[in-house]
């Protein structure tokens, strides 16, 4: 009967972190078109290209249909009984042989967010070890402990409205047309239509940098110079605002001795932005009555990306910038569940909710939920697991979702490590290069084809419904974790998503109101929801949950950018793009946007082309202390001088077989965009 009829379902979109829902009509199998609705709380009408057009991989012949067990070097289809068998045995073994935390668990900000509940569970209540993640270490957990140290909460501190609703948008370090489509449009009508004023930092003139009333260029891993001394400078001029400073926040005046150095002429010299551009970046702030700062992967993904997040938070709070309708801090969240995955438990420190795991009284209050003792050990996050297998204490690895041999930076690095886990199973759709390294392979379902919630950038928790049922002997990942937990000694009886949603929000403070029947349909609701249901849209209208209720300014100082031979004479950034997803193992198996873009290139500045005498559509081979990849040379003014970009959608020619394994010292985000190469002729 699903075969014969024409159905509409209900669904989230899984290609960002900005939550635009949808409804997805079928036939069978067949994906007959994608419909936004007016109900949809963030998008209404309209997606982007993979919103509207990304889906067909789902009935890609690429598809993993069947559990696959590693036998010498080809894989076996096996039944799920053989396959969950064999990986409950071997987890216990390794346990057993050596230790709880020999064992490691990725979880994934693709999957739901009860998905990644049961798999904190499982690493903590049932292998009793904190070595659980997922891959906002590699992209926001720096925005995360900066706005923790500042505000208190580690999500984004108003909503997408706020964001169009501001006088200023101020954009660092995000192409947000390309990984944001929808909140970009948002912008751009408010610009257009309100004349909302735009500034954009960035390395590359993107699409918004174009359309914006400023742009500065600072050099790359600078961000933080211009931005203490924009604060300086308003500081100086006695522009703050001194009455919700008074109020609101603590640490001043340590915070203003800490500014001393940051001196417009020390900005230009460090950051080379124009001292006239920075005194007119400070004016926009100084004249705007509300002010929104958005930022990703350009700030974060440095060796100093939670201290440039910190005075993002800081440039905020001196100006009054939080806590009103058109204020506020915006990290934009990249993948569509990467708030989500954190907000359940998949970080080694914190429990569901952010309750610090090194606490004894939260972690009591847990042990007495799940009726189990639980771990005391700190947990390694995903950039330290990868350490950890080279030096032999990790030997066992369960990744649900994410192809890490491709997307962590220093993939040589990574894939060796892969390569000497002695025990690795992955969850994934397709065979993915990480794939390729596994003992067990366990087929999951998509998006589609399951139910749960996910949670957008600004803290929103929305549901999705199943429109297709599982292709083959594939399983939703909730299904399976639970499945391993039991072999593995829980006694899990899970019957729905909805009631593990319910068990998490139970116990955590954070979403102690939230439950299924408000997200009916379009419905959502914006974390913390407090007992009765009543969820925050706005955060810190009545306080900071720090002591006194007060914000803190925070001061942090510039990490200069690593030093590499001189032969490694041009800067390497990278990104996502509009037309593919990551690292593209899904987009590149939908035949429309295959063939609009068929693979990554390299942008190169006319300047450094006619420098170094390459034409547009050359193969170029650019090679870094790590590696080397092979590409094809676009020449464009995107990017300037000896600055280049290669987006991150290619396996083959990733660009993390480029990048090193140097880090964000404060949370171990890798510094992707910290890379210095030479280009050779192919
Ligand atoms: Fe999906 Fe993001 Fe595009 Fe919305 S903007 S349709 S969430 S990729």
């Amino acid at each position: 009967l699903r075969e014969a009829r024409i159905q509409k379902t209900k669904t989230v979109c899984t290609y960002c972190g900005v939550g635009c829902a949808f409804d997805v009509w079928t036939k069978g199998r067949k994906i007959l078109k994608i419909e936004p609705r007016m109900e949809a709380p963030v998008n209404q009408i309209s997606t982007c290209v993979k919103g509207k057009f990304g889906w067909d991989w789902v009935n890609s012949p690429d598809r993993i249909l069947q559990p696959l067990i590693r036998r010498g070097d080809a894989f076996e289809p096996v039944s799920w009984d053989e396959a969950l068998d064999y990986v409950a045995r071997r987890l216990r073994e390794i346990r057993l042989r050596d230790g709880d935390d020999a064992l490691a668990f990725i979880a994934s900000s693709k999957c739901t967010n009860e998905e990644n509940y049961l798999m904190q569970k499982l690493a903590r209540a049932v292998m009793h070890t904190n070595n659980i993640d997922n891959c906002s270490r590699y992209c926001q957990a720096p925005a995360t402990e900066a706005l923790r140290r500042t505000m208190g909460y580690g999500g984004d501190s108003g909503s997408i409205r706020d964001i169009e609703q501001a006088d200023l948008v101020i954009i660092v370090g995000a192409n947000t047309a390309e990984s944001h489509p929808v909140l970009a449009t948002r912008i751009r009508r408010a610009h257009k239509k309100r004349g909302q004023k735009l500034i954009v930092a960035d390395l590359r003139r993107n699409d918004m940098a174009r359309r914006a009333d400023l742009h500065l260029h600072p050099r790359p891993g600078t961000d933080l110079v211009w931005l203490s001394a924009v604060t300086k400078y308003i500081l100086d001029q006695g522009r703050a605002d001194e009455a919700f400073i008074r109020q609101r926040v603590n640490g001043f005046d340590a915070y203003v001795a800490s500014l001393e150095k940051f001196t417009l002429e020390y900005a230009e010299e460090v950051t080379g932005i124009p001292k006239d551009a920075l005194i007119r970046a400070a004016e926009m702030v100084m004249d705007a009555k509300s002010v929104c700062i958005c930022w990703a992967m350009g700030v974060t993904q440095q060796l100093g990306g939670a201290d440039t997040s910190t005075a993002i938070c800081n440039l905020l709070l001196i100006t009054g910038n939080v806590g009103r309708p058109g204020t506020g801090a915006y990290p934009l969240r990249g993948h569509n569940n990467v708030q989500g995955a954190g907000d359940f438990g998949c970080a080694p420190a914190f429990f569901p909710g952010y309750e610090r795991v090194a606490d004894p009284a939260v972690r009591e209050k847990w042990e007495r939920a799940w009726g189990v003792s639980l771990p005391t050990n700190p947990g390694l996050d995903n950039h330290q697991m990868i350490d950890a297998i080279h030096d032999g204490r990790l030997k066992a690895m369960y990744l649900v979702g994410e192809d890490i041999a491709v997307v962590d930076s220093n993939a040589n690095y990574v894939q060796a490590a892969l390569e000497k886990l002695e025990f690795f199973v992955v969850q994934e759709v397709f065979f993915t290069k990480t794939a390729q390294y596994a003992d067990v392979i366990l087929p999951a379902c998509p998006s589609l084809e399951k139910e749960g919630t996910f949670t957008n950038t600004e803290r929103r928790i929305q549901r999705l419904y199943r429109a297709l049922d599982p292709l083959g002997d594939t399983r939703p990942d909730w299904q399976v974790i639970q499945d391993l937990a039991n072999r593995l000694g829980a006694n899990w009886n899970y019957r729905s998503p909805q009631e593990i949603f319910e068990e998490a929000c139970g116990i955590t403070e954070l979403m102690k109101g939230a439950a299924y029947a408000p997200l009916e349909g379009y419905g959502s609701l914006q974390w913390p929801v407090r007992a009765d249901g009543t969820d925050t849209p706005l955060l810190y209208t009545d306080g900071f949950p720090l002591p006194d209720g007060k914000a803190r300014l925070y001061p942090v100082d510039w990490t200069p950018t690593l030093a590499l031979p001189p032969e490694y004479d041009i800067h390497l950034n990278n990104g996502r793009m509009l037309e593919h997803f990551h690292e593209g193992n899904l987009t590149y198996r939908v035949p429309g946007i295959r063939q609009k873009v068929p693979d990554a290139w390299v942008e190169i500045s006319r300047e450094l082309a006619t420098e170094r005498g390459i034409q547009d559509g050359d193969w170029v081979r650019v090679v870094s202390p790590y590696g080397a990849v092979k590409l094809r040379a676009t020449v464009t003014d995107r990017v300037s001088g000896k600055e280049i970009y290669i987006p991150m959608n290619s396996v083959e020619a990733a660009v993390n077989l480029l990048t090193s394994s140097a880090a964000d010292k404060d949370t171990h985000t890798p510094a992707f965009k910290d890379m210095k190469v030479r280009l050779e002729p192919v």
